[in-house]
C-alpha cells in the first residue's frame, strides 16, 4: 500500500490517502493537546506508544467480535486503517465520575456509576465538542436511529471487554471516548483507543495514568501511558 497525499492534519494524528480508496494511513504524532487545542506540547515517544497501544487494543476488540478499522501496524508510529465516513458524534461511557461530568453535576471524582452511563458529544472543535443527544443527532442528519443504537451497543461491548483487561492489570477504566464511521454500509469502530482518549487510574492508589496528567500538569505523562501499556501487556519494542 503506497502512502499518498496528506488528507487531514488533526490535533494528534495525520491522515494520509493511499493508492486504494478503501484505506488510509494514520500517523500518530507526539503532539499532545488539551482544552480543544488551546495547549499543545510535543511529548517524546507519545506517538509511538499510542500507536502500539491502539494496535493492541484494536486486536483485542477484533478478537471479541467487534469490527474495527484496524488493518495493520505499518511502523512504530503508523497504522493502515479502513477509510470510514466518520460520524461526527463522540460516544462516551463512564464507569466512574470524572472530568466534565464532575464539573457539570458537582459529583465527587471517582464516584461509581452503576450501571455505567453513556453520553454523546458533537465532534466540533470550534464549538468545544458540545454535549448532544440521539434525537438531535438524528434531526441534524449525523446518523440514523439504527446507527446510533448500534454505536451505543458497541460502545458498551467495548467497555465490557476493556474493563476486564484493565482490571487484570490492577487498573480502573474510568471513562473513554469512541468514534465510529461507516464502511460499505456497516458501522465500524474508527479513530483510536489510547490513554489520550480515556481515563485510567491505579486501582489501589487512584493515581491518574492518562491524559489528565497532561491536562492537570501532573508531569510524567508518557511514563503514565507506558506504565498502563506494560501492565496490560502491550509490546513496547
Ligand atoms: P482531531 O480531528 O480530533 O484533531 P486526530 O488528530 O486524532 O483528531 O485526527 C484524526 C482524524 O481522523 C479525526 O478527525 C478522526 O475522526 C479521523 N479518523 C480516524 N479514523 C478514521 C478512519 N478510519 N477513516 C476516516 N477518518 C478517520
Ligand atoms: N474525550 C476525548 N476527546 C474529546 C473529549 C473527551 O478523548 O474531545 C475523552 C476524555 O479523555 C475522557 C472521556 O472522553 O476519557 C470523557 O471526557 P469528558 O467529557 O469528561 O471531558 P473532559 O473533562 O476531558 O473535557
Amino acid at each position: 500500500m503506497q502512502k499518498q497525499q496528506l488528507l487531514y492534519k488533526g490535533k494528534a494524528k495525520s491522515v494520509y490517502e493511499t493508492d486504494d480508496n478503501d484505506f488510509l494511513i494514520l500517523h500518530f504524532r507526539d503532539d499532545t493537546s488539551a482544552f480543544n487545542g488551546e495547549r499543545v506540547e510535543q511529548l517524546a515517544r507519545k506517538g509511538e506508544i499510542n500507536n502500539r497501544f491502539n494496535a493492541f487494543i484494536m486486536q483485542k476488540l477484533t478478537d471479541a467480535g467487534i469490527e474495527t478499522h484496524f488493518e495493520k501496524q505499518l511502523s512504530t508510529d503508523e497504522v493502515l486503517v479502513k477509510r470510514l465516513e466518520m460520524i461526527p458524534v463522540e460516544c462516551v461511557v463512564r464507569n466512574f465520575a470524572a472530568g466534565s461530568l464532575v464539573r457539570r453535576l458537582g459529583l465527587e471524582e471517582g464516584q461509581a456509576l452503576t450501571p455505567p452511563t453513556y453520553e454523546l458529544f458533537h465532534k466540533d472543535d470550534a464549538l468545544g465538542d458540545p454535549m448532544v443527544n440521539e434525537s438531535l443527532s438524528i434531526s441534524l442528519d449525523w446518523a440514523t436511529k439504527e446507527q446510533l443504537s448500534q454505536m451505543q451497543e458497541l460502545t458498551y461491548q467495548v467497555n465490557d471487554v476493556l474493563s476486564e483487561i484493565f482490571d487484570a492489570g490492577d487498573l480502573m477504566l474510568v471513562d473513554f471516548k469512541l468514534e465510529f464511521g461507516v464502511f460499505h454500509d456497516r458501522i465500524v469502530l474508527g479513530d483510536e483507543f489510547s490513554p489520550d482518549g480515556c481515563r485510567i487510574w491505579d486501582k489501589k492508589t487512584k493515581k491518574k495514568l492518562d491524559k489528565d496528567r497532561f491536562r492537570q500538569s501532573l508531569g510524567d505523562v508518557v511514563e503514565g501511558y507506558e506504565e498502563v501499556a506494560k501492565r496490560i501487556g502491550v509490546p513496547l519494542d
